[in-house]
């Protein structure tokens, strides 16, 4: 039995899946879509996460 865990994404640049504790801000695109920014623990930098 596997639980899921909700996350925002992969980094871009490490790959590592960043949960929703690394969330730091959310915003809203031109064309309406979410867009959000992420600190990732293995860079040490905040990046935009990617879908998985
Ligand atoms: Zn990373």
């Amino acid at each position: 039995m596997s639980e899921e865990i909700p996350s925002l994404g992969v980094c871009p640049r490490c790959e590592r899946t960043l949960g929703e504790e690394w969330l730091l801000i959310e915003y809203e695109r031109a064309d309406g879509s979410r867009g959000q920014f992420a600190e990732c623990p293995e860079c040490d930098a905040v990046v935009a996460p990617e879908s998985e």
